[in-house]
């Protein structure tokens, strides 16, 4: 059995909000009988655009995250919604615009936060995938038509393909850890996890300072190296893909117009600034 499933691709995320206003035209003050009541202009938007901002000037990276109702397989507001929440045969969840009027409880069973409140209608509302527009025959989401970047990809397949699909393509989950079995998936969530040591190497060359190509740098966690890089023309640098709160970390910068050290604590991303070589040995022969 074929079953909705929503690829999510991080990086190519730009905030513009397109799907937000999508869904937002598509659902407020709209009437869907049996999938959704209208939602209300002023409620939250059940689709929220996450913004994580990494390292210091020059060296920022901002990355956004679109999150939404994930379509749980083992959905926590199921256990506590009961018969006001119903999983279709197609993987979608809806939350029953008549059975769960009241049910402010429902808001909070969702870890996700993707459950928004409907005041004046006393509702628990969320993304329910356009099913109304799927059951026409539309093949996506208002969200995924309108994103410019093409961000969101709907697929329709058998779990088992699916599950293929995440293996082939480095898919992840948000929170596996909470075994609900999203079928929301995200493609370099890496880059939302993960953090960056980084720096600009520079020297003094007769009275001027120079950034410095070309440099090389190594990484390190105790005596071992693991990793090495060059730096830009620039004379940037960056060390990606380190988990948080990760610890000490070692930099070693080796270039023939001299060498520097460096270390420092990952907790978050670091950007360690300008580094000013000092002139090796051989340089100030040279010199
Ligand atoms: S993401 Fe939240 S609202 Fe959606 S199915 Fe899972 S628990 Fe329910
Ligand atoms: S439309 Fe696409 S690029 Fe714009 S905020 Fe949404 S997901 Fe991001």
């Amino acid at each position: 059995m074929s079953k909705w499933n929503l690829v999510i691709k991080v990086g190519q995320c730009e905030n513009c909000q397109n799907c937000v206003i999508a869904a937002r035209d598509e659902h407020v003050g709209n009437d869907f009988p049996g999938y959704a009541a209208p939602a209300a202009a002023n409620a939250e938007s059940p689709i929220r655009i996450l913004r994580r901002v990494q390292g210091e000037s020059h060296m920022v990276e901002t990355t956004y995250l679109p999150v939404m109702c994930n379509h749980c397989d083992d959905a926590p507001c199921m256990r506590v919604g009961g018969d006001a929440i119903r999983k279709r045969s197609d993987g979608i969840v809806i939350i029953d615009p008549d059975k769960a009027r009241g049910r402010k409880d429902i808001v909070k069973s969702c870890p996700y936060k993707a459950i928004v409140w409907n005041e004046e209608l006393q509702l628990p509302q969320t993304w329910f995938f356009d099913a109304h527009l799927l059951d026409q025959g539309w093949q996506h989401p208002r969200c995924e038509q309108a994103c410019p970047t093409g961000v969101f990809e709907a697929v329709k397949l058998d779990d088992a393909a699916m599950a293929e699909k995440a293996q082939r393509e480095g898919l992840e989950v948000l929170r596996p850890d909470l075994e609900t079995k999203p079928r929301v998936w995200y493609g370099g969530l890496k880059r939302w996890k993960s953090c960056f040591i980084g720096g600009s190497v520079s020297a003094k060359v007769g009275s001027v300072v120079e950034c410095v190509a070309g440099a090389a740098i190594v990484l390190y966690v105790g005596d071992q190296c693991v990793a090495e890089t060059v730096t830009d023309v620039f004379g940037d640098f960056r060390f990606g893909g380190l988990a948080k709160d990760s610890g000490m970390y070692r930099i070693e910068i080796r270039h023939a117009l001299g060498n520097a050290s460096r270390e420092c604590k990952v907790g978050e991303s670091v950007y360690l600034g300008e580094i000013s070589l000092a002139l090796s040995h051989s340089a100030v022969e040279a010199n």
